[in-house]
């Protein structure tokens, strides 16, 4: 494998049942089950495996009322990862079902944007319906890895090791950066919130948790910059991922491989 050259796994976590209106701005009329998974991602190179999110834990679920259908270190387990070998994870963005199993990856440095950071420390948070998709205890959390100077940030565009990069895209969240993998196929681009579903990206539509509208479909536009194709852009919540990729051999509905082509939809 050239050095720039990585795998990308989708690991599943969690599910939300939940009906199609829920998932846009303006709801949606045909008013089907459209349910949300929940993933981490990790990023596998000559270096080891960057891991993508840290998802969040079963006290999280039971509060959220999202459920689990397999913690996070197992996923890492059936690819053969040890959460204690992790040097480096990237933080898409501070929203609770992207930054909480705290104390998974006890040796891992962490990398967000100074925006995110920003927006989940300061005046924004007095606003209920800006803080909901966020909890005290995860900014704190990522705080105290600051202090422990186990933290990078990044402002705009930051290289975190040869071929893989982290983009500010903000929108859904002020500070919300997607991650572009050189693979065998080209780059691929996994948006995290950038693009839920892939009916936002390719619909030009928004979901209701936002910041900034405006900048959500502009990033909508930066996720296609980035990516070999719109093949090659991957949404952060959408069950067809799992459909569409091959899953890891004897991991079907669990984890899917990213850096081969999909199939034909
Ligand atoms: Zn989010
Ligand atoms: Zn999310």
């Amino acid at each position: 494998m050239s050095d720039d050259l990585h795998e990308i796994y989708a690991i599943r976590y969690g599910h939300h049942a939940r009906r199609s209106p829920a998932n846009f701005i303006d709801g949606d009329p045909h008013d089907v089950l459209q349910p949300l998974d929940f993933f981490v991602w990790a990023i596998v190179g000559p270096s080891g495996a960057i891991i993508l999110d840290t998802g969040f834990d079963e006290a999280m679920s039971r509060r959220r009322q999202r459920e689990i259908t397999k913690p996070v270190r197992d996923g890492l387990a059936a690819l053969g990862i040890a959460p204690e070998a992790v040097a480096t994870v990237i933080v898409s963005h501070l929203h609770y079902d992207h930054c909480g199993n705290h104390d998974l990856f006890p040796h891992a440095h962490y990398h967000l944007q100074d925006r995110e950071m920003a927006y989940a420390t300061g005046r924004c948070m007095c606003h209920q319906a800006l803080r909901l998709p966020f909890e005290a205890d995860d900014v704190v959390a990522m705080v105290r890895k600051v202090f422990a100077g186990r933290a990078t940030f990044h402002d705009g565009d930051g290289e975190i090791a040869p071929g893989v990069s982290v983009h500010l895209i903000g929108g859904h969240s002020k500070g919300l950066q997607c991650v572009r993998v050189m693979t065998r196929r080209g780059p691929v681009v996994l948006a995290s919130d950038a693009t839920h579903l892939y009916a936002h990206i390719d619909g030009g539509r928004v979901f209701p948790i936002t910041y900034n509208i405006a900048e959500v479909l502009e990033g909508y536009r930066t996720l296609k910059e980035l990516a070999a194709s719109p093949r090659h852009v991957v949404p952060g919540h959408d069950p067809l991922v799992l459909a569409r990729y091959p899953a890891k051999p004897g991991l079907e509905g669990w984890i899917a491989r990213l850096d081969v082509e999909p199939k034909e939809s």
